[in-house]
């Protein structure tokens, strides 16, 4: 048995809008994660590409397409961890690096540490020319993200989660873009092993050098054989806090709480209403989803045959 989530962030996003780009855009990471799953590809192959496919679509919050820093660039983060040996890698302040997932692996795999930021974080990618490919920070700031910053600034505001665009004035009339944030997937392989990965721009106008979730084991993301495979989405501060992703699977292994009833636990007795959501998958290939934003991207398969993906509550 194989299984495969990923998301596209939590939020609240207008019935209205044409959603298909983003369905499909969930749809090719699904893919990426499937092909290598269905081909008997491990855990952690499966979420990166997952995950960097992501990255290069420019409708979500990560890579290009991620929103800005009050000084108007974009700081990325990213984290990769597998549950067979709670091996994990994690990257923050990155200003050049195309695609953070990869260097979060790379952390993990070539270096004695966990978490390395800023210009550490670019020096270890200087590292892999071949592997790690470089780009100017214009790259990643696309005109809607301009547009975006623009909007908050005049509008005074700052730290903002990309899902709550619809909650604020300056909510980007008809262009339907916006409301979606963080990319994460988590998978299991045929061999029981299970793996997570995260990645994002942050908050608009957040601080320069504010760190969210995203890049912290236990926060946004984390795995474990013992639990399961877990990647947040939301207002980092509070997943920061109440130590999310962690307090799951500490639920599980030690509160022995099933995998929904973790998820649940969290989502709703723990986060407050709209602080966003969380796709786990079990070392039996069990999927669950759960969030408290009215709504969030994700999509789903498994090698039974399921499929499918959801974006609001009811639908
Ligand atoms: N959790 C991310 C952060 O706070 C934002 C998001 O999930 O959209 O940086």
């Amino acid at each position: 048995m194989w299984a495969v989530a990923v998301h596209g962030g939590a939020g609240v996003v207008s019935k209205s809008i044409d959603t298909l780009p983003y369905v499909e855009g969930l749809d090719s990471a699904l893919n990426c994660g499937i092909k290598r799953l269905a081909s008997k590809g491990s855990a952690l192959e499966a979420v990166v590409d997952a995950v960097e496919s992501l990255e290069d679509n420019e409708l979500f919050n990560a890579g290009r397409g991620s929103v800005l820093t009050e000084d108007g660039v974009a700081e990325l983060e990213a984290s990769v961890m597998e549950g067979k040996d709670l091996r994990c890698g994690a990257v923050c302040g990155l200003k050049t690096v195309k695609n953070p997932v990869k260097l979060a692996r790379l952390v993990m795999q070539e270096t004695p540490h966990i978490f390395l930021g800023f210009e550490a974080a670019e020096k270890f990618a200087d590292k892999f020319p071949q592997a790690i490919e470089r780009v100017s920070n214009s790259y990643f700031i696309t005109e809607r993200r301009m547009k975006q910053f623009q909007e908050a600034m005049a509008a005074n505001q700052s730290n903002l989660i990309d899902h709550s665009y619809n909650a604020f004035p300056y909510k980007e009339p008809g262009s339907g873009g916006g409301e979606k944030g963080t990319v994460g997937a988590v998978a299991c392989d045929i061999y029981g092993n299970v793996a997570c990965a995260t990645s994002t721009g942050g908050k608009t106008r957040k601080w320069s050098g504010r760190i969210g979730d995203t890049p912290v084991i236990g926060a946004g993301s984390y795995a474990s054989n013992n639990s399961g495979a877990f990647s947040c989405t939301g207002h980092g501060e509070e997943f920061l806090r109440n130590n999310a992703a962690g307090f799951v699977s500490a639920a599980m292994e030690v509160g022995k709480l099933s995998l929904k009833d973790a998820v649940y636990e969290l989502v709703h007795n723990r986060l407050k209403p709209d602080d966003g959501g969380i796709i786990a998958v079990s070392p039996t290939a069990e999927i669950v989803v759960d969030f408290n934003s009215l709504g969030m991207f994700h999509a789903f398969a498994d090698s039974s045959g399921t499929r499918g993906f959801k974006i609001w509550h009811d639908i």
